[in-house]
């Protein structure tokens, strides 16, 4: 499967539609105006690659919206060579809106199959991961600690301690919470014991799932 000048223009498209809804920042932009999001997809879903949708992935997952990726990114406020922790790798479409910004990524999946597909999907098109992991994103990644940001893209039932206390102080948490419609939180670590909590809208997620699978 080709990139072309007919998904170029649909890309810049999408980039629009982002900007209408209220992204702001210009790295993301960029990164979403760059990135061939038809190559994460199945082949049937090809042709809505570029609508500002969720779809269906491997083991009943989604890609996540263009719109939620956008603003969960956003919010990290990312600078070139940030460590960054991705909870839920799924189709590595977050991931390479990550690399794309400069970041050092290191992303966890639960699911074997999906964490196969994409460990192998990435680096064929050129994204390089510090490390794609197969483990349970509750967890985090305590060996790698403190990161600059953590971004979690499955909704949780609550918010690990663990995710938080793998801040480095000025870090910042994205996570999505709740059961049916999660609110997105953002998580500042002020200092080694104080976190300032902002909520950030409703937003609908895939759960996220204990253990690994
Ligand atoms: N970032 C992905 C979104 C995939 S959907 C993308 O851009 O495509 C959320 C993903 O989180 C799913 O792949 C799911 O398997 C994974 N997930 C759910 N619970 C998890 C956990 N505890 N640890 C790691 N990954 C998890």
């Amino acid at each position: 499967m080709k990139d072309s000048h007919k998904h170029q223009g649909l890309r810049n498209q999408l980039v629009k539609t982002l900007v209408s809804k209220g992204i702001t920042c210009k790295k993301v932009l960029e990164a979403v105006g760059k990135i061939p999001r038809h190559l994460f997809m199945d082949s049937g879903f090809v042709d809505f690659a570029y609508q500002d949708k969720a779809f269906p992935i491997a083991a009943e997952q989604t890609i996540s919206q263009p719109y939620t990726v956008a603003f969960q990114t956003q919010l990290l406020e990312i600078e070139k060579g940030d460590k960054i922790l991705e909870i839920g790798t799924g189709s590595g479409y977050q991931t390479a809106v990550l690399l794309e910004m400069g970041a050092k990524v290191y992303t966890i999946e639960r699911q074997q199959e999906l964490f196969k597909k994409t460990k192998l999907f990435l680096p064929k098109i050129g994204y390089k991961a510090k490390q794609v992991i197969f483990g349970d994103g509750y967890k985090g990644l305590p060996a790698e600690a403190p990161f600059a940001g953590i971004i979690v893209t499955a909704g949780a039932p609550f918010v690990p301690k663990a995710l938080l206390a793998q801040l480095k102080i000025g870090g910042k948490l994205v996570i999505p919470v709740g059961d049916d419609v999660q609110i997105m939180n953002l998580f500042v670590r002020t200092s080694e014991n104080e976190f300032e909590k902002h909520e950030l809208g409703d937003f609908k997620f895939v759960p996220m799932l204990k253990d690994r699978n």
